[in-house]
């Protein structure tokens, strides 16, 4: 079994080091996991300042929760993952990065992926423009459901189109607070299925919102699932683990969902 979403440091704080990760590596190795995806959040790393300038400079809540992160220089990671490369775990293990994908500024991003070698590069959207709908529930106070999931979906074909990731992180997270959509989205999924196949790449199916959200659905909701299976699209289990003892977490009951 696959975790292919594991943070080291959810929040950037902290020295990479091996016993780090073999922290992560007993508690997933316990759940039956036999290879993971490590990966950080862009918003760690002080190289993607100008990446998120057009939500920092339209929404003053984002642009303070943006100013306590960014502590910590990329080449930090990344000289890690080649010190980590040489090591040998006792499970197969990635290295990558989870993106907040920002249209805006997808030139600063791509210009930023290609300076090093990642095993993986994971999209996520996680702002609708300036509204970090996975913040807060009171950030959804005054919005217009449908036009969010419109854009939400929108972002993230455009995000696949891109070319630059190889994943799709939790591909419905716009649901973590429990608003839905007045209308069926079965023509959205299918266009997401279709661009997946296009572009080679995975989405996943995330036990993040249970984890994170206490959200009582595990994994995607049953009609993407059903119309992502129906066009093979390939899907991973993830965790979206933000500590050791929550890698894995999840992973097994994942499976069985998308197995039955
Ligand atoms: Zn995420
Ligand atoms: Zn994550």
């Amino acid at each position: 079994m696959i975790d292919a979403h594991v943070h080291i440091f959810g929040d950037g704080r902290g020295e990479y080091s091996i016993e780090r990760i073999n922290s992560f590596i007993v508690h997933a190795q316990k759940k039956g996991i036999n290879e993971i995806y490590m990966l950080e959040h862009t918003h760690q790393y002080s190289e993607f300042v100008q990446m998120y300038k057009p939500i920092s400079d339209n929404n003053e809540y984002l642009r303070n929760w943006l100013s306590g992160k960014m502590k910590v220089s990329l080449e930090e990671y990344t000289r890690f993952i080649d010190k980590a490369k040489a090591y040998g775990f006792p499970i197969k293990v990635k290295f990558g990065l989870e993106v907040c994908y920002i249209p805006e500024t997808v030139h600063i991003l791509s210009e930023i992926l290609k300076q090093y070698k990642w095993d993986f590069i994971t999209g996520s959207v996680h702002f609708i423009g300036s509204f970090g709908f996975d913040h807060k529930l009171e950030l959804w106070k005054g919005i217009d459901v449908d036009e969010a999931y419109r854009r939400y979906y929108e972002i993230m074909l455009e995000m696949i189109d891109t070319g630059l990731f190889n994943g799709v992180g939790h591909p419905d997270s716009i649901k973590c607070f429990g608003h839905y959509p007045s209308q069926n989205l079965d023509s959205t999924y299918i266009a997401l299925a279709k661009a997946l196949n296009k572009a080679g790449m995975y989405t996943e199916q995330s036990g993040g919102l249970v984890l994170n959200y206490k959200f009582p659905e595990l994994g995607m909701n049953p009609g993407m699932l059903r119309i992502f299976k129906d066009n093979n699209v390939s899907i991973l289990t993830a965790s979206d683990a933000h500590r050791p003892e929550h890698a894995g977490m999840n992973i097994k009951e994942l499976q069985e969902i998308l197995d039955a």
